[in-house]
């Protein structure tokens, strides 16, 4: 088990966090990357090399998804969303992250994930969303700093 995380050059999320850092603890941070259509979008990612759930000790493991259960009731108390989507991928980089989506049934892509196909013909109540849900971030922010902690110092962007 790596005690610390292991700095790769040319990894992604070892040079930069990924986005807008909104809590951070020893082990991981909580990111907004601001995907364009989902302003709310939220990345748990753990700092080590670390590629599957089971590769963390139990206590890792438990503090893992304390954190994205803490995320996932902040944007249900600040956004109030139709639902949750959790995911966790992990092919792309070797950092295990989990992405914490709210979603609404007028989004860019319901019923959809947020990687599949777009909804066509309704423009509108889309772009009404999204500025609904960006009117709310600082809510959301403050709703995660009362369960996560502050976000502490930045490491850069
Ligand atoms: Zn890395």
């Amino acid at each position: 088990m790596p005690a610390a995380p292991v700095s790769l050059a040319g990894c992604p999320l070892c040079e930069a966090d990924g986005g807008t850092v909104v809590a951070r603890g020893a082990d991981w941070r909580v990111v907004l990357p601001a995907e364009p259509d989902y302003p709310a979008f939220t990345r748990v990612i753990w700092n080590a090399h670390v590629a599957e759930m089971t590769d963390l000790d139990e206590a890792q493991r438990a503090e893992l998804l304390r954190v994205v259960m803490a995320v996932e009731s902040a944007q249900r108390a600040a956004l109030a969303p139709d639902k949750v989507n959790l995911a966790s991928f992990g092919n792309v980089v070797p950092h295990l992250h989990w992405h914490v989506i709210p979603r609404w049934r007028d989004d860019r892509h319901f019923p959809d994930p947020v990687w599949g196909r777009p909804a066509q013909g309704r423009d509108a109540a889309i772009a009404a969303r999204r500025a609904s849900v960006a009117a709310r971030l600082d809510a959301y922010v403050e709703a995660l700093a009362q369960r996560l902690g502050p976000a502490g110092s930045a490491r850069g962007s």
